[in-house]
């Protein structure tokens, strides 16, 4: 595997490959790397002639100080996990080489701008937009792999993609979990082990939710589902949402359409954590 520090050394060899004829897979994360991850990059290498990594804990995406300054940095181990793999190219640029001057885009996403994350974390989507971006300029790849845990995520990257008229193909993947059902996230090493044993209650009731999809309205779901978490003392919960899966807009009733999806975010203790399940 080849390690960049600079966009220029990681174009010049991404532009050996686009001669040759290679397609690019890529898979943009924060690092500390978790098997969530490794699924995204295991189909990237599937797919592709060759896989681009990039390690990147971008400040503009955090709204929360310590969130940023306790995020876990493990680059060498990531490193070793993505030999392990075969990845063929990390790129892990500092901040100065990404951003050498102050950034300044504005995107609007509309409805997705106004719901759940975007909601509750300003400037978080702003601070996403501006670094795939970027990172889709210097990497020019052919289909870039992103995870449904962070859905909202992926429909503002797929706008993100048709607004500006990329040529990158995006490819969601599924949620994956623990043996005991709490998704993986690499802020999940920051819980103690008191609250690493209460978090797979977050999945469990969003399974147990799912269950009630028809006694239940969505507004009676949400309330239910709500009261469950609320009754985790340590949960503290920012939102609890039914909404449908393209604009991320609440559901209403069922008879609606497909594709409602239940999302929650939730602190539990320090750690801010999402998950979702598909309900129809
Ligand atoms: P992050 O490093 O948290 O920014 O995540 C990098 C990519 O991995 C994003 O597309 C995430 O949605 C995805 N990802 C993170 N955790 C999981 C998971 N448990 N299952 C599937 N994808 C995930």
């Amino acid at each position: 595997m080849q390690t960049f520090k600079t966009i220029k050394g990681l174009r010049e060899a991404l532009s050996a490959e686009r001669a040759a004829g290679n397609t690019i897979g890529f898979v943009p994360t924060m690092g500390a790397l978790h098997e969530g991850h490794l699924e995204l990059m295991r189909r990237a290498l599937r797919e592709n002639d060759c896989l681009v990594v990039s390690i990147f804990v971008n400040p503009i995406q955090f709204n929360n100080k310590e969130d940023l300054e306790k995020y876990p940095r493990v680059l060498e181990e990531d490193s070793k996990i993505l030999e392990d793999i075969g990845c063929q190219y990390l790129f892990a640029p500092d901040v100065d080489e990404m951003y050498p001057e102050p950034y300044k885009s504005e995107y609007d996403f509309g409805l997705l701008s106004e719901v759940m994350e975007a909601a509750f974390r300003p400037g978080h989507f702003n601070g996403v937009a501006i670094v795939v971006r970027k990172l889709f300029e210097i990497v020019e790849p052919t289909t870039a792999y992103f995870g449904e845990k962070d859905f909202q995520q992926l429909a503002v990257i797929q706008q993100l993609v048709k607004m500006f008229e990329m040529s990158v193909k995006i490819i969601p993947c599924s949620i994956v979990r623990e043996n005991d059902g709490l998704a993986m996230s690499s802020r999940n090493v920051r819980l103690t082990a008191h609250e690493r044993q209460l978090a797979p209650k977050i999945f469990q009731t969003l399974q147990k939710a799912k269950k009630l999809r028809n006694v239940l309205s969505p507004e009676e779901l949400r309330r239910w589902t709500r009261e469950e978490l609320d009754a985790v003392e340590d949960f503290n919960i920012d939102y609890v949402e039914i909404a449908e899966d393209q604009q991320l807009q609440p559901f209403q009733h069922w008879n609606d359409a497909s594709g409602a999806i239940l999302f929650v975010a939730l602190f539990l203790g320090k750690v801010r954590l999402i998950d979702n399940v598909r309900i129809f």
